[in-house]
């Protein structure tokens, strides 16, 4: 197995099964046995023995060569005790006091296990409404947010992850304004990613510079309106200041909804990628698309054949994932189950690009995201029907658009791209769609002693063109870029581009390709440069409004205290 050293640390310090002191019961060899041998158990009614173990070394050839990983509570939980195997979540918040808390309780025992969760305030009532069994005064949605903030905060020093969390506030809330605010002090709130829920009506009123009404959700009756423009300005406003928050476009998801008669998606999982109804989750996987080039005679090309191959195994893996899931709680494994959605993505495509001579911020890039996703979602959902032939359709199939269509699949989703931030180090590759943010780093070791990583793609290309050297590479680590330097062959310059040398619509264009063959949605962050204006960040909403996207998040270099990539230094 290659994995790389950091790898192994990741691994060590929080995957593998340890004892009480610490010591390591298991490696990662180990620990890919252990999640392949759980994750085929689900066959056992279906198949023979000797079946069963053809499958669980299929799974484990899947992780163990890299070409596949599981979302992190995978690899930790299966096979122990604890037994919870998704990442993304989504509860519904009420607007009584009982249930907020019954929700914080719900939210803590989910972060505990490793999951992430997604809310929406949207149904509290404004700052200011009437509470009438006490006569006093609510105290709206973002009060409440730092409630959960609060305890997620407590549970962190507990879990072996930091519990991340969305929240959401639609746009026609009373509490807007103070909402869109709510992160202007780096400080506050920071166990949750927040985005506000744009609504059709909203952007239509932004477009023709109109006012628009903000809904008291507990009366439902207009209380105010506000100008629809200067909304929108004070989020572009904010997200330039730290790049919070997010947006979200509420109608898009809802027209995406593959089973719109159980309810309406409200909300996402904390890095957006994952609408889901209340009280359901689901579980992710990535495909690790820096294995999947072949040689030909006309160069190195993407390998069709072997993707396809790799998705029919992937989706297989993902929906037993469903059955053999411990879930936190009742409502989730019944929610869960009804619809046993997956999602399916993958990583290292800015390493695959590079491999294949095609800058990221180019048509010819577009295309082959456009081709790939394309057959990665056609042969996920094949893959989906051939399960369900085998195990039946999922439980409110009569309730979703498929029984319309008449495409008996077993799951009501199969695509989503997941940030993969922790897999990709697992996998040693560049994470989700992103492009890299640098080509070298320069990692302080010991006192005075450095150490120069440099992406091993861009490594063998200038170690096999001759212009390596350790000076060049320190030099490439601080200035960020290889763009204008004349060490290097052009061709390479125009290649190797890297997060800051692409420009924020190349980077929406990239997010809207892959999102139109996604069933859920894309995480993605449009990274701008330190100089970036307000105007940029409007410019960027607007266009991930136009090329489709389900919702964008943008971040300027520099704009936190606290980053957590930098030029030049590495933590
Ligand atoms: P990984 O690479 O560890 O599998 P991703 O970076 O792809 O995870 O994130 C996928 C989803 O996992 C997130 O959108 C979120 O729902 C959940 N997640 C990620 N990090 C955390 C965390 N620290 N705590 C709780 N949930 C998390």
């Amino acid at each position: 197995m290659k994995l790389s050293e950091n790898a192994i640390k990741v691994l060590e310090k929080r995957y593998l099964i340890k004892d009480e002191n610490g010591r390591l019961l298991e490696d990662a060899d180990g620990m890919f046995h252990r999640v392949a041998k759980a994750v085929a158990s689900a066959d056992a009614p279906y198949v023979s023995a000797a079946e069963l173990q053809v499958l669980e070394n299929e799974f484990y050839d899947l992780m163990s060569n890299l070409e596949f990983l599981p979302n992190s509570p995978t690899l930790m939980n299966a096979g122990r005790p604890l037994g919870q195997l998704s990442a993304c979540f989504v509860l519904p918040i009420e607007d009584t006091m009982e249930d907020i808390f019954e929700t914080v309780k719900n939210a803590a025992l989910i972060h505990k296990s490793g999951g992430g969760t997604g809310f929406s305030f949207s149904r509290l009532r404004p700052k200011g409404a009437a509470v009438n069994s006490t006569g006093g005064v609510a105290s709206g949605p973002i009060s409440f947010m730092k409630v959960f903030n609060a305890a997620t905060e407590a549970v962190k020093q507990g879990g072996t992850r930091r519990g991340a969390n969305m929240g959401i506030l639609r746009v026609d809330h009373p509490d807007i304004l103070d909402f869109i605010t709510a992160k202007k002090d780096n400080a506050d709130i920071t166990n949750f990613n927040i985005s506000v829920g744009l609504t059709e009506e909203f952007m239509k009123a932004v477009a023709e510079n109109k006012d628009y009404d903000l809904i008291d959700p507990h009366q439902s009756r207009v209380v105010k309106q506000l100008n629809a423009r200067e909304v929108f300005d004070t989020v572009v406003d904010m997200a330039w200041k730290n790049g919070e928050p997010g947006i979200l476009f509420l109608d898009r998801l809802n027209k995406a909804n593959a089973t719109p008669a159980l309810g309406e998606f409200e909300s996402t999982n904390p890095c957006g990628e994952q609408p889901l109804l209340p009280y359901e989750s689901c579980n992710l996987g990535s495909i690790n698309l820096s294995l999947m080039t072949k040689l030909t005679d006309k160069g190195p090309v993407a390998d069709f054949e072997r993707i396809g191959a790799i998705v029919k195994k992937a989706v297989h893996f993902l929906d037993n994932v469903i059955d053999i899931n411990k879930y936190p709680l009742p409502e989730i494994e019944t929610t869960t189950k009804g619809t046993r959605k997956i999602g399916l993505g993958v990583m290292g495509w800015a390493d695959m690009l590079y491999q294949l001579n095609i800058p990221y911020n180019s048509e010819q890039a577009l295309a082959l995201a456009e081709r790939i996703m394309n057959f990665i979602q056609e042969q996920s959902r094949k893959a989906s029907m051939e399960l369900a032939e085998r195990k039946g359709v999922f439980l409110h199939f009569d309730k979703s658009i498929y029984k319309k269509q008449g495409i008996e699949v077993r799951n009501a989703t199969t695509t989503t791209i997941a940030p993969t931030g922790t897999l990709s180090i697992i996998a040693g590759v560049s994470s989700g769609i992103e492009p890299l943010f640098a080509l070298s780093y320069i990692r302080n070791v010991m006192d005075n002693d450095e150490l120069i990583e440099t992406n091993p793609i861009f490594e063998q290309v200038s170690v096999r063109q001759g212009f390596y050297t350790k000076a060049l590479m320190r030099m490439i680590a601080q200035k960020g870029t290889i763009q204008g330097l004349e060490e290097i062959p052009a061709a390479i310059q125009k290649t190797f581009v890297t997060a800051h040398d692409i420009s924020p619509e190349w980077h929406v264009k990239m997010q809207a390709t892959f999102q139109k063959y996604t069933d859920n949605a894309v995480s993605k962050t449009v990274n701008l440069c330190n100089k970036a204006t307000k105007e940029d960040v409007k410019n960027v909403f607007t266009l991930a409004y136009e090329t489709g996207c389900k919702g964008v998040t943008i971040y300027r270099d520099g704009s936190r205290d606290m980053q957590v990539l930098n030029i030049g230094k590495v933590n």
